[in-house]
């Protein structure tokens, strides 16, 4: 019989070489806020000696980011994602799920709902206000991630892609197709821009795709794993059955993409997630730019270095752009503390977890934070506009883009 993602928690030996990575555990010095002390409650509850509606459980639960900085250094493969899936999916199943997730999930992913509060959260950013609002308080803090969304000058320019004649490039040799998503789409369009035309120069035809919707990867983490499916099913018929790349700008989304085959449990599935690709990997050996005279640091997102594992790909898309130095930030690999809803539902930890890394940011004084998923762009500039730090927030595909106008690439 499946154990629907429990049956991935079996191979802990409770050795404790995890602890160390755990940020949560790095705040709280609590066991049970420790991937082990997590399993452990887990897997109580599987057997059925703790109730869904037991505190301890779900108040551990809830505190965990799902970060899986655990799973690289796990020497026995715990699958500890897939097992806190099926966890809160059991638990939101048999006590609801909160209501200001629900709320959050219905704004920030509903079509017609969401058009429409994306309209809004844009007008208010280029009204400039959200930056002078920003701050560590819950308001603050919202207003500091939307300011975070706003285009770079040079990177508002032009709206959208250059037309594929407009650019100077070798003819397009495979074509791609391009998901979306709905907080890329709503507040970063100008990264979509971006990734379009920077893989034209490098041979990529991108394609649109009709009918895509949200990859359900907030839905996923907040338990909700039916109306995940739901979404997962609506994408892999609107991308259809061909064999092109789905490339992803999102690190969160292309790690549910990915996994989608054990999401459906299904062959279309496997086949959908067998396409997906992070577009730092289709950019490994992307063409050189012009000289970008910036320090960076990187900070690579949990769900592209511990769920997918991608790790030297978005380092040879910065060695593509001359003079463009690499600083050093202690823990740079370290949860931000956004973890999709999580800044919004356990503010408390997600703030002890990101003022440590903003710490750091500053010790390192970069000009540009460059990660490559939505909610830590929001949250890390969200944290740096509260600590008053200079250094502002790009996705690491928006620096090559500027590289490459700055080159006349586009013409
Ligand atoms: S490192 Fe792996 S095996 Fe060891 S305690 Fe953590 S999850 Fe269990
Ligand atoms: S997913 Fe992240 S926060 Fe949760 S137990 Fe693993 S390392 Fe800790």
């Amino acid at each position: 019989m499946t154990r629907g993602g429990f049956e991935g928690l079996d191979a802990c030996v409770h050795c404790g070489f995890c602890l160390q990575a755990c940020p949560t555990f790095l705040v709280t010095g609590d066991e049970s806020d420790s991937p082990r002390g997590r399993i452990e409650l887990m897997r109580a509850f599987e057997r059925g000696d703790l109730a869904a509606s037991d505190e301890a459980l779900s108040y551990h639960l809830d505190r965990c980011l799902g970060c899986r900085a655990c799973e690289p250094v796990c020497p026995s493969g715990v699958r500890y994602g897939q097992g806190l899936e099926a966890a809160r999916s059991r638990i939101a199943d048999a006590t609801g799920t909160p209501r200001l997730a629900k709320l959050a999930l219905w704004v920030l992913t509903t079509p017609g709902v969401s058009g429409m509060v994306y309209w809004l959260a844009r007008v208010l950013r280029a009204a400039g206000f959200p930056r002078l609002l920003a701050g560590w308080g819950r308001f603050g803090f919202a207003m500091g991630m939307l300011a975070a969304t706003r285009p770079a000058k040079g990177g508002a320019r032009r709206r959208t892609a250059p037309h594929v004649a407009d650019l100077r490039r070798p003819a397009p040799s495979s074509a791609v197709q391009i998901f979306r998503g709905c907080v890329m789409e709503g507040l970063f369009r100008h990264v979509h821009d971006a990734t379009r035309r920077t893989l034209s120069v490098n041979g990529y035809e991108c394609r649109e795709v009709a009918g895509q919707v949200c990859c359900g990867a907030l839905h996923a983490h907040a338990g909700l794993l039916d109306q995940a499916r739901e979404l997962a099913r609506r994408n892999v018929v609107a991308f259809g059955n061909g064999d092109e790349p789905i490339v992803v700008n999102s690190a969160g989304c292309g790690a549910l993409m990915k996994e989608y085959g054990h999401l459906l449990g299904d062959a279309a599935g496997a086949r959908f997630a067998a396409r997906v690709r992070d577009v730092t990997e289709l950019l490994a050996t992307p063409l050189a730019g012009a000289p970008l005279d910036l320090h960076v640091a990187y900070d690579p997102p949990c769900h592209l270095i511990h769920a997918q594992r991608i790790v030297t790909q978005p380092l040879r898309l910065f060695a593509a752009i001359p003079l463009l130095e690499l600083v050093t930030v202690a823990g740079a690999a370290d949860c931000c503390g956004s973890a999709g809803l999580f800044t919004l539902l356990e503010p408390e930890m997600s703030r002890a977890v990101l003022q440590t890394k903003i710490e750091r940011i500053r010790a390192a004084a970069p000009q540009v934070v460059a990660t490559g998923n939505p909610g830590c762009l929001m949250q890390l500039g969200a944290g740096l506009a509260a600590a008053h730090a200079a250094a502002r927030v790009r996705h690491p595909i928006e620096l090559l883009d500027d590289s490459y106008r700055a080159a006349g690439r586009y013409g």
